[in-house]
């Protein structure tokens, strides 16, 4: 046994830990102050009014008592805003939380999970905490779902994300009908970035008796704070999920600000949706006018594919302007995934994203 002291994130594996967990790498969550952080696809316009007038009307008994107060409400309310029966949802600690309970509610340890690679970086730790072996198999050259490299992996679980974080690209529907018809197990469909769409299947996933469709309070919304997350599915399906996610996952003031947000907030927030889709495509002329090519994206963000990313996002960063960074992505190489919000922000983004650039290519020519 070595000595080395553990560093922040990465500690030295625990012997007792489980063997499947050993190479999991917990989610960077370190968020130190910055001029704009364009990092995480949140909503950078701001939180929706009635869930602000909410939070400062917190009584008592929303503290001392366990949840439940308001439950009903959310639930009803995520029905209504989803288009399904309050049976047919089922919401959690994030939609995390809802992926997460799906995944031990439908697969044994030792089953498969199958993705499209790159896919949310959350979907191998989920298979893998769970006991579950990950499948990735590779998008069509079109960027586009392959349904029969996913149904090949006879996987109890196929995941697909539309639109897909990090790439943008949204799954056709006839090719997710064509998983759907022919998997053994149960099909996630995540749905974290629909309201940036036309598309989504919210309220058609009730029909099938194998399909979960997951959304997201975090992000369109602008509630990333009170991790609330939902599924839909039919009833028997969201039961089972229940059965695992057990009890007090949401907290009450939570409950109850999301409730009033989704009642009144539902223009607010598909106001600022179209503001951000427009200003991505705003933003995607910018990039491509000097010379780089971001991919075609239904979400709030866009992934630019660049050389040396890990460093071009440290340099961004040391300039106050925080992105994601994806070296290595299959098919694509190294790849930048940019928030899109204010138009403001994104200049700033502009102008750090340049300069870094033009310095590389100093070094470069320099050496
Ligand atoms: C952000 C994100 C989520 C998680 O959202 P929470 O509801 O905050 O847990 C799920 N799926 C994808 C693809 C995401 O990008």
């Amino acid at each position: 046994m070595t000595t080395s002291t553990p560093s922040s994130s990465q500690g030295e594996s625990l012997r007792l830990g489980r063997a499947t967990i050993r190479d999991v790498v917990p989610y960077p969550t370190e968020r130190s102050p910055c001029a704009a952080d364009l990092s995480d696809n949140t909503n950078l316009f701001g939180a929706p009014p009635a869930a602000l007038r909410e939070l400062t009307t917190a009584g008592r008994d929303e503290i001392t008592r366990y949840p439940g107060l308001h439950a009903r409400r959310l639930r009803e309310a995520l029905a209504d805003y989803a288009g399904v029966r309050s049976d047919q949802v089922v919401s959690g600690c994030g939609s995390d939380d809802v992926i997460d309970s799906a995944v031990r509610a439908f697969a044994e340890p030792g089953e498969r999970l199958a993705y499209s690679d790159p896919t949310f970086s959350m979907i191998p730790v989920f298979a893998k905490v769970n006991g579950l072996v990950p499948s990735p198999v590779r998008f069509a050259s079109s960027g586009d779902i392959d349904p029969d490299a996913l149904l090949a992996t006879e996987a109890r679980i196929i995941y697909i994300c539309s639109p897909n974080n990090p790439t943008g690209s949204l799954a056709t529907r006839r090719l997710v009908d064509r998983v759907i018809e022919r998997a053994p197990g149960i099909v996630i469909i995540d749905e974290a970035y629909a309201e940036f769409t036309d598309d989504g299947r919210v309220s058609e996933a009730p029909d099938h008796d194998r399909v979960l469709v997951t959304r997201t309070l975090s992000k369109a919304f602008g509630m990333a704070g009170f991790r609330i997350g939902y599924g839909t599915g039919s009833a028997s399906l969201v039961h089972e999920i229940e059965k695992v996610r057990g009890p007090y996952k949401e907290n009450t003031p939570a409950e109850r600000a999301a409730a009033c947000a989704l009642r009144e907030d539902v223009s607010w927030m598909r106001a600022l949706a179209a503001k951000a889709v427009e200003n991505r495509e705003r933003f995607a002329d910018a990039l491509r006018a000097n010379g780089l090519a971001p991919l075609p994206s239904a979400a709030n963000f866009l992934l630019v594919p660049i050389a040396n990313v890990a460093l071009v996002a440290q340099q961004m960063r040391d300039r106050g302007i925080a992105v994601r960074p994806y070296p290595g992505l299959p098919g694509i190489g190294d790849a930048l995934r940019i928030t899109i919000g204010p138009w403001a922000l994104m200049e700033l983004a502009l102008d750090a994203l340049l300069e870094v650039r033009a310095a590389a290519v100093t070094i470069e020519s320099a050496g």
